[in-house]
């Protein structure tokens, strides 16, 4: 039983990972991929019922056991079997739904994403394989993913919120290429025994997952190296790589071919160039903005399952905003937040507080506009009673962004990202209080999304400690741009 079908994915992707799980797990970085786990698991949980009545195969470290119950299951005619465990030679599977098809089985294989991917074929491949070895008439292999499309209004739908995609031809196709795979994983693994094997870096190894070796087995690149230009794809990243072009210095010799910025990104490293400010480019964005100045920003997290009515899965659902307001420039900003109720949706209280603190009539200023704009229209189209206010604040948003996008300022600090989080130390370098990394538990948008989400199973002291978190980094957000912003006045000497 030492192939598995998640091991087996795995090999097929790169088989050094095997390896580097078994003689080196401690070189894997922490992906936090907690809360995608923790989704796959309640995904896998609610298909469970997608066919109707099921019995699920428990749990045991002794996978023997799991093989013995499906066998039980097996004879005793069950129509849906979830989690049916099966060995042979040494390869073991657990198929997440097994369903009874006339005289054969369908296997069901869940997944939490909104599409197939290539990965899953492999997946259900092996599945198969193990299966009929097993002597079982497969006469269907289904991914069963979530439906994005799916709006949830009252108790949920499983045959709406699942898309049942039929892969069996393409999974009987594969079904030579399983045991050469098989053989060639089995065979990596031995040959290598206790040494490393050598096994240079590729495209495998951000696809389709990224994997957790990538810092280790990427150890010999320079730094920064040309896996750290900006908005370059990796399939042209690797192409460089593989051309011999690894570092900047490279880049610079060699001249691949690159946008504008993502030369001026090398160029302004390689060179340690001065930062470049265009004055005029600074002074047109800035144009817009009127005072008084509402400095906004929105915290929004997803579910697979949407726990609301009017929602998609992992829609972007806001729980959360700051709001820092200057009446003048250079004004003490006043500050406003909200924050929503663990457990309860807190889409409408938000939207008749925004309503409240943002009057129809002023400027409001974002970071990256497009996604505060997305979450308001959406308020606006749930909400049909507040939509006159929210379409106003909405078409009153400009974006601080742009000056950094366009790249009117441009520093080497910035690696050729345009985000706050690079902007904001280049601008305003060792302000203790602008540090995002001093902050208490919550430091970017993804810790904010899944530390709301996760709020409802806190104690009330816990959920204290974590509301105050999710307020002093939300604030620190706004605040940024207020600094931000005054950074750019007195570049262009505007006060
Ligand atoms: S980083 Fe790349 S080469 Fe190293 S184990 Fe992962 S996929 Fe294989």
């Amino acid at each position: 039983m030492n192939l598995s079908k998640s091991r087996y994915c795995k090999g097929v992707q790169c088989p050094k990972m095997l390896w580097m799980d078994k003689y080196m797990p401690e070189k894997a970085a922490d992906l936090n991929n907690e809360r995608i786990f923790e989704t796959g698991n309640i995904v896998g949980d609610l298909a469970m019922g997608y066919f109707g009545d099921f019995t699920e195969v428990p749990y045991a470290d002794n996978k023997s056991e799991m093989v013995e119950e499906t066998a039980k299951l097996l004879a005793a005619g069950t129509q849906n079997i979830c989690e049916a465990s099966f060995v042979c030679d040494g390869l073991f599977c657990a198929v997440d739904i097994l369903h009874k098809n006339g005289d054969g089985w369908d296997i069901v294989e869940v997944k939490s994403s909104t599409e197939l991917h290539e990965i899953y074929l492999h997946d259900m491949a092996f599945q198969c394989y193990v299966l009929r070895k097993n002597g079982l008439n497969i006469k269907g292999v289904f991914n069963l993913h979530i439906n994005n499309s799916y709006v949830r209004y009252g108790d949920l739908d499983l045959k709406g919120l699942f898309t049942l995609e039929d892969c069996t031809e393409t999974v009987f196709a594969m079904q030579d290429d399983v045991p050469g795979n098989i053989e060639y994983i089995n065979a990596y693994i031995d040959s290598a025994g206790e040494n490393e094997p050598e096994m240079d870096i590729s495209l495998s190894c951000q696809n389709p997952y990224e994997c957790a070796y990538w810092p280790w087995c990427a150890r010999h690149l320079p730094s920064p190296s040309v896996f750290d230009i900006s908005r370059l794809p990796a399939k042209k990243k690797f192409e460089m790589y593989d051309s011999g072009i690894t570092g900047y210095g490279d880049v610079i010799d060699k001249k691949p071919k690159l946008s504008k910025n993502q030369l001026r990104q090398v160029e302004a490293a390689f060179y340690h160039l001065p930062d470049e400010i265009d004055k005029e480019g600074i002074r047109e964005c800035l144009a817009g903005f009127t005072y008084p100045l509402y400095h906004l920003d929105f915290e929004t997290t997803q579910y697979a399952i949407p726990p609301y009515d009017g929602m998609k899965p992992y829609q972007q659902m806001p729980f959360q905003y700051s709001l820092h307001v200057q009446e003048f420039a250079g004004a003490e900003p006043e500050h406003y937040e909200f924050l929503g109720k663990e457990g309860t949706d807190p889409r409408r209280a938000l939207a008749e507080r925004l309503c409240e603190d943002i009057p129809e009539d002023v400027c409001v200023l974002a970071y990256n506009m497009g996604f505060e704009k997305g979450r308001i229209k959406e308020l606006a189209d749930l909400y049909p009673d507040l939509a006159p206010h929210l379409m106003k604040i909405h078409d009153n948003i400009k974006d601080l962004m742009i000056p950094f996008q366009k790249q009117y300022y441009y520093s080497e600090k910035l690696c050729g990202s345009y985000s706050i989080k690079y902007v904001l130390p280049a601008l305003c370098p060792g302000d203790p209080e602008l540090d995002y990394h001093a902050l208490e538990g919550v430091h970017k948008g993804d810790e904010a999304s899944a530390a709301f989400a996760d709020l409802p199973n806190h104690t009330p002291e816990e959920i204290a400690v974590i509301r105050k978190n999710l307020l002093a980094y939300c604030r620190l957000d706004t605040l940024a741009m207020v600094k931000v912003l005054e950074r750019l006045r007195e570049m262009i000497s505007l006060k």
